[in-house]
């Protein structure tokens, strides 16, 4: 089968999977301002920014010739669990009557589940298949801690720009590792890639961290949210994503028993905010504010697809938790009409807001311990 899948974050993986599973890949190009065009021109005008964005892509693949589309579903009252059949249709209107096959958490439709790993498989023998899930899991998680190093040491790099010329080299060579060994190998070269890079040297306490948190596909592509990431870290500050590849697969793919993704604490934390699942990831946007309060990043970027409801809920109980946590939050709406200029600027000025915090604190610890040492002089 000529597959194909919407672009999100390190398509590597799901490219392994499929070629691995025997399929011939159809790459969906990265996600340009064409594909955007794409997308809103035959998409709904009122359609959640990542559905016009995927439909792009996938008039983009099926230019290529792909014949099936492999994509995740949704549900609760959020429109992800009707994106298959919106961009179906709009294919079909347009004389593209490819296939979709469009997998939800196994727990949620088990039967479904299966039978769509069926047509996945093939004649691919079970151990085979075995093999590739496992290799490719293991991938995943390499991959995400590699990047989360990135994230941390981009902020410091000497020479702008390494850090992420190092990180797309380390992606190739994940690429082309189709054996646990040799995946170990790059992981181990990119670890030591990654430590070479020269760093501007910073002391612990100064260290500026910000969680990003929001919509999957905004929070994971980064075509489509201004390049947060290297933004923030262009700007010295350290990164988090509240969304990881890996953390995704554990939450929705393993048993509960053993299940010891971040997530279920995550939503937990959120529970006192936004008790029951609205859709979209909301409810985990909410509690990952908290959580990152708790873990003292000094604040949180909080991106949303304009007119994406669960997030607009989400972005309406900031205010409580930045009250009650003191976090500072700066929520960033993202369309095919943002001003890139404009949501930059906010981004600077948010910066400055937070390392002027930052200093303050260190100052408030400092005067603190002064006065505690006096105090104890004067006992003694
Ligand atoms: S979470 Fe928001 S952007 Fe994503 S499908 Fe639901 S409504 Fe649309």
């Amino acid at each position: 089968m000529k597959v194909s899948f919407p672009y999100m974050g390190t398509t590597v993986v799901y490219k392994k999977l499929l070629e691995m599973l025997g399929h011939e890949v159809i790459m969906p190009p990265k996600p340009t301002q064409k594909t955007i065009n794409l997308g809103v021109k035959y998409s709904p005008e009122f359609a959640c920014f990542p559905l016009k964005v995927i439909m792009g892509s996938y008039f983009e693949a099926i230019d290529k010739g792909a014949e099936v589309i492999i994509t995740s579903g949704g549900h609760g009252p959020c429109r992800a669990g009707f994106y298959e059949r919106v961009h179906r249709s709009i294919l079909e209107a347009e004389g593209h009557f490819v296939d979709f096959i469009v997998f939800d958490s196994m727990f949620r439709d088990r039967k479904t589940f299966i039978k769509n790993v069926k047509r996945l498989k093939g004649k691919t023998p079970l151990h085979k298949v075995a093999h590739a899930l496992w290799t490719v899991y293991d991938m995943i998680g390499k991959l995400d801690k590699l990047e989360i190093e990135v994230q941390r040491i981009r902020a410091h790099e000497v020479n702008r720009g390494e850090t992420t010329r190092i990180w797309e080299h380390i992606q190739k060579m994940f690429d082309k590792a189709y054996t646990r060994g040799a995946l170990r190998n790059a992981y181990n070269k990119g670890r030591k890639m990654l430590a070479a890079i020269e760093l501007n040297p910073v002391e612990e306490e100064n260290r500026i961290r910000i969680g990003i948190v929001g919509e999957i596909y905004v929070v994971m592509e980064d075509s489509i949210n201004m390049k947060m990431e290297q933004l923030l870290n262009s700007l010295g500050a350290e990164v988090e994503r509240s969304q990881y590849l890996s953390q995704w697969v554990t939450y929705n793919m393993l048993p509960k028993w053993i299940n010891w993704s971040h997530e279920k604490h995550v939503l937990k934390l959120s529970d006192p905010y936004l008790p029951i699942q609205i859709g979209g990831h909301a409810k985990q946007s909410v509690g990952q504010i908290v959580d990152y309060s708790l873990r003292g990043f000094d604040g949180v970027v909080h991106l949303m697809p304009f007119g994406c409801l669960p997030e607009l809920v989400s972005q309406s109980i900031i205010p409580k938790i930045t009250e009650d946590f003191g976090i500072p939050v700066l929520t960033i709406s993202l369309d095919e009409q943002s001003g890139i200029a404009n949501n930059q600027t906010r981004v600077e000025a948010f910066i400055d807001l937070v390392k002027n915090k930052h200093k303050e604190r260190l100052n408030q610890a400092d005067k603190n311990i002064n006065k505690s040492t006096q105090q104890v002089s004067a006992i003694g």
